[in-house]
């Protein structure tokens, strides 16, 4: 068989497997995924399987290949398969998978983390971010004696029954539930904010600051595409909840490690009470955490009377995972890199939607970036988001496929660069964003 023969018909097995796996995965998973946003829905597309990642590369199982700026949603800051991490997780897996009992490597990685946000004493590990952040609530009401609970339109902290709530836009509303399942009456003490409004803040505290357990946010909301907030809004909140006697939460499941080694903490140097963790802190692996001060951590059980625990946290693989990825990261110049990367990533995007002709704009910070398909200035807030740049994203999104570049499918979710970028797939990035949004102004009737 010559080369081409045999590559077709490798590409034959490769699509029929394809085929195969999409069907098989419908019928044992509901949309074939195991989590929503991978069924593609919202770009009208169909999942795409893995087959394998390489640094800033993932195969699918149809053997094509795609610069990926999604990085398993935020964790790989290295970029995939990254050898420091799989030679620790393979060395940790063959001393034992998992005991149920501390290992060393729980103690290091706690270390680690609590070095890079060094107003906390202790740590919980946990092996999510829904964990992480619903675990922080339950402290944070046990700790207050208080019920009520503040989170921000936009902001997403998992999918934890209180947490899952949405809110209509302008001043606080009642937070209603943005899932079946979860009971009004659970989330009738989540109260929803806008973003970007701190007068709405004030508001809300001025009613109901004797209540407030504590108030939840992402302090770069990158859930509802990157929704920068100016630092006023931070700390605000960080006045009010001292002047109310309630706490303030930093979800930096993102952003820790992310944006700088002590995330949004150390960026605005704003203390909150309790940071959640999750994401790069198990560099890929399933690990979350909730960090505080030692007179908030003594009311968790064991020591206290908040409950939580965890078949599998702190198992020795994902400590592992998580430690090599901190100390990859400790290396001189790893952050300026992914600012430089981010810039230029940022630069290329603005380029491409200039000499398109199509009105967009990016939001950033260090690696992470919003990509908007409205005119700038970027949104602040959820209910400023134009919803028809969705839309249009739906149409944008298999074309970028098509050229080989692997954005979130869906405009909600952010685009992360890792250090395993190379100036050329930022290039190949941008080219395929202009030539992209350039036929989808062809194709569209003038
Ligand atoms: N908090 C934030 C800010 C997140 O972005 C996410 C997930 N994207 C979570 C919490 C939940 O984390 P997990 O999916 O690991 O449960």
């Amino acid at each position: 068989m010559n080369t081409r023969r045999a590559r077709e018909a490798l590409e034959e097995v490769w699509m029929k497997n394809t085929g195969d796996l999409f069907a098989r995965a419908r019928k044992v998973m509901p949309g074939g995924v195991s989590s929503p946003v991978r069924a593609f829905r919202a770009v009208r597309g169909d999942p795409r399987f893995v087959a394998r990642g390489s640094g800033a590369l993932v195969t699918d199982t149809e053997g094509r290949t795609y610069v990926d700026f999604v990085g398993s949603w935020g964790p790989l800051i290295l970029g995939h398969a990254h050898p420091a991490v799989v030679e620790a997780v393979a060395r940790a897996a063959r001393d034992g998978l998992s005991f149920g009992a501390t290992c060393a490597a729980e103690i290091e990685l706690a270390e680690a983390a609590l070095a890079r946000f060094p107003f906390c004493d202790q740590l919980r590990f946990v092996s999510t971010g829904t964990e992480a952040v619903m675990s922080a609530v339950r402290l944070a009401r046990g700790a207050t004696g208080r019920s009520r609970l503040v989170k921000f339109e936009g902001c997403y902290h998992g999918h934890s029954d209180g947490l899952l709530v949405k809110g209509g836009s302008g001043l606080a509303t009642f937070g209603t539930p943005s899932s079946a399942g979860v009971p009004p009456e659970v989330t009738a003490l989540t109260e929803v904010l806008p973003l970007d409004d701190e007068a709405a803040a004030r508001e809300l505290f001025a009613r109901k600051g004797a209540e407030i357990a504590a108030v939840v946010i992402e302090p770069l909301p990158a859930n509802a595409g990157l929704l920068v907030q100016r630092r006023e809004l931070l700390q605000t909140l960080r006045e009010l909840t001292h002047e109310h006697g309630a706490l303030l939460i930093f979800d930096e499941v993102i952003s820790g490690f992310r944006v700088a080694p002590g995330g949004m903490s150390e960026i605005s140097g704003i203390r909150p009470d309790i940071v959640t963790l999750g994401k790069i802190l198990g560099g890929g692996m399933p690990v979350g955490a909730y960090l505080a001060r030692e007179e908030l951590m003594r009311h968790v059980a064991p020591l206290g009377p908040v409950y939580q625990a965890g078949t599998l946290s702190g198992n020795p693989l994902a400590m592992a995972a998580g430690l090599a990825t901190l100390r990859e990261l400790e290396r001189p110049g790893a952050y300026a890199r992914l600012e430089e990367l981010g810039e230029r990533f940022e630069r290329g995007i603005r380029l491409a939607f200039e000499r398109a002709g199509v009105p967009g704009c990016v939001s950033r910070v260090g690696s992470v970036l919003g990509l908007w398909l409205e005119p700038a200035p970027a949104p602040r807030a959820y209910h400023r988001i134009d919803p028809r740049g969705a839309e249009r994203y739906a149409e944008l999104h298999p074309l970028l496929l098509q050229h080989g570049i692997w954005l979130a499918p869906s405009y909600y979710e952010v685009a992360f660069v890792s250090t395993a970028h190379e100036t050329s797939h930022l290039e190949q990035a941008a080219a395929a964003l202009q030539a992209s949004l350039q036929a989808l102004g062809e194709a569209r009737p003038a």
